[in-house]
């Protein structure tokens, strides 16, 4: 049995970037849970499912195969044979990913491949289920969170970064709108675990967060 860091939280709090840090100070393997829900997103958008029609979803979600594997220390992922890390990050499949998500279906058979991942290995492992449902028995667990504006933020300084016209106002009506998908869906809705530590990021810096997770580790190891 690895150790076990579990990181949770709403969309934009930093948990991958974090995450990704802290994996590797403590030389400890980062699965995005996100991403994988994001190729299920990108496989049933190809297939032109309709996300709402529960059935179709249950169905097409059998024919995904997502596999992941490490290749110079990144996470990339395999949809039906082909990597798919380059088409993951869009806003139309973080949408798609945000209500295709809420499906028993496609979280079974996410959550067992997660929980493989965990069981062989020292993971920090980010999501907005894994202290509650995917790794309840892990060692630290850390509920991650900022405010919607700071979210926003910090999402559309890096689409400007990156050369994209975009609205404040309307990214974070997003983050909101996504926030209350994921918190009031029905299986493994946004939560903080009660044995979860609350941060809020809003005022800290990226180092700031990642040495406080990494006194927690310390503490448990
Ligand atoms: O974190 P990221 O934005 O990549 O996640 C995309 C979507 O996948 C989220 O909006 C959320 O609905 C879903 N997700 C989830 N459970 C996880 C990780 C992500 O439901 N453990």
């Amino acid at each position: 049995m690895g150790f076990n860091i579990a990181i949770d939280g709403p969309a934009g709090a930093g948990k991958s970037t974090i995450a990704k840090k802290v994996a590797k100070q403590l030389g400890y393997i980062y699965v995005d849970t996100g991403a994988m829900y994001r190729a299920m997103a990108l496989f049933l958008l190809k297939e032109k499912v309709e996300p709402k029609d529960t059935e179709a979803v249950n169905e097409k979600c059998r024919e995904a195969d997502i596999t992941i594997r490490y290749e110079n220390g990144e996470q990339v992922v395999y949809l039906n044979g082909e990597n798919v890390n380059a088409y993951l990050r869009t806003e139309q499949v973080g949408n798609m990913a945000s209500v295709t998500s809420a499906n028993p279906n496609v979280r079974k058979k996410l959550v067992e491949l997660q929980q493989k991942l965990a069981a062989g290995a020292d993971v920090v492992m980010d999501g907005r289920d894994i202290g509650t449902c995917v790794l309840p028995d892990a060692e630290v667990k850390v509920y991650l969170t900022a405010s919607s504006r700071v979210r926003a933020k910090r999402r559309y300084d890096e689409l400007t970064a990156k050369g994209e016209v975009c609205d404040i106002n309307v990214i974070e009506k997003d983050i909101i709108e996504r926030d209350h998908q994921d918190m009031t869906r029905e299986i493994s809705p946004l939560r903080q675990a009660e044995d979860a530590v609350l941060i809020d990021s809003s005022d800290m810096t990226i180092d700031e967060v990642a040495v406080q997770i990494m006194e927690l580790a310390g503490q448990k190891r």
